[in-house]
């Protein structure tokens, strides 16, 4: 462990705010990865700088993890400074014209909590959101969608900090959000929080939405395995999972890397997978999907260190 980082760390943090050698299979969707050199977790926007600014005068690698939910991270772990956001503040409501209301979120808010606070009080929108385990960074990032809804219908705006440290609001058009992508995955840089316009409606009617929503979701997704959600992104006119399928690959395993028999478009873990197997598993489908159908899979699920 490389002392004098971290004792430039606990400079800038609270000691009880900093992991080394922490685990990355305790934080992501497949239960996957070796360990990060340094797992810091951020309350606020200077102190994000100022990692930043130390890693990059340190030559020291930096990744922003939102829930993990979306990530495949190397056994091999990673080499710097992975850094959480606070969960908090708490969102913040404000009128938005007649009927609106606009809902900023800190990044590392729960999108699920979200999505949920925003039901009980009335608020429409977000319901496609609920069943998705990713923060709000996260989730603007990959532009998360569900059952017909996508971030990009209700984001308004979208707080960015830049490596340099400079922090400026990134309106709607800006964020260039398409299916599964948004600026940010071209662009470097850290989302600190986002702002939502929701409609009012009917608490009821928006938590009964949520249920049948959580019951599909339950009832297609093997929701008992860690996993990723969906491995693939959606080809155009076209289902990842059908493809797979039409492949002959459900139940498809490389050691406990396994395509689920219940959702083929799932890579799940079914007990003690290394993510070299999901990764292996990933490319195999990949190719295997290429021979049968012509169609080239694009990986939705983020890789790091591969
Ligand atoms: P992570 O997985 O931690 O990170 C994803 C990417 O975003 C990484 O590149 C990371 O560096 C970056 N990132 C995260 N936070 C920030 C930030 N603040 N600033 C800059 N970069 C950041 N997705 C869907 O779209 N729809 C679904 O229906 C869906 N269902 C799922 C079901 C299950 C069971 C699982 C496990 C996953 C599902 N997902 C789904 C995938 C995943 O939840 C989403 O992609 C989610 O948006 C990822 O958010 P996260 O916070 O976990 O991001």
């Amino acid at each position: 462990m490389d002392v004098r980082l971290l004792q430039k760390l606990e400079e800038i943090l609270p000691k009880e705010n900093i992991l080394t050698d922490e685990p990355l299979s305790k934080h992501t969707g497949f239960r996957t990865g070796g360990a990060a050199d340094f797992f810091v977790t951020v309350e606020n926007y200077d102190t994000i700088k100022k990692i930043i600014t130390l890693a990059i005068s340190e030559k020291i690698t930096y990744y922003i993890i939102g829930n993990g939910s979306n990530l495949l991270v190397s056994d091999n772990g990673f080499r710097g400074i992975m850094i959480r956001l606070s969960t908090l503040p708490e969102p913040v409501f404000e009128d938005y014209g007649a009927d609106a209301v606009k809902v900023t979120a800190s990044a590392g808010c729960s999108l699920s909590k979200l999505a949920n606070v925003c039901a009980a009080r009335g608020l429409k929108g977000l319901e496609f959101a609920a069943g998705i385990p990713g923060t709000v960074g996260g989730a603007v990032v990959m532009n998360a969608g569900a059952y017909g809804g996508e971030i990009g219908d209700c984001i308004i705006s979208a707080v960015i900090m830049d490596p340099e440290g400079n922090i400026r609001v990134y309106e709607k058009e800006e964020l260039c959000m398409g299916y599964r992508t948004s600026i940010l995955q071209e662009k470097e840089g850290i989302v600190l929080n986002a702002s939502f316009v929701l409609r009012e409606g009917n608490p009821d009617e928006i938590r009964r939405i949520i249920s049948e929503l959580a019951a599909k979701r339950r009832e297609k997704q093997p929701l008992e395995y860690p996993s990723c959600g969906s491995t693939f992104k959606r080809p155009a006119g076209n289902f990842a999972g059908k493809l797979i399928e039409e492949a002959g690959l459900k139940g498809f395993s490389i050691g406990d890397a396994t395509v689920s028999e219940k959702h083929a478009g799932f890579v799940i873990n079914k007990g003690e997978a290394t993510s070299a197997e999901i990764y292996s598993l990933i490319m195999e489908v990949q190719k295997r999907v290429f021979e049968n159908s012509g169609v080239m899979l694009e990986p939705e699920v983020k890789l790091l260190g591969f």
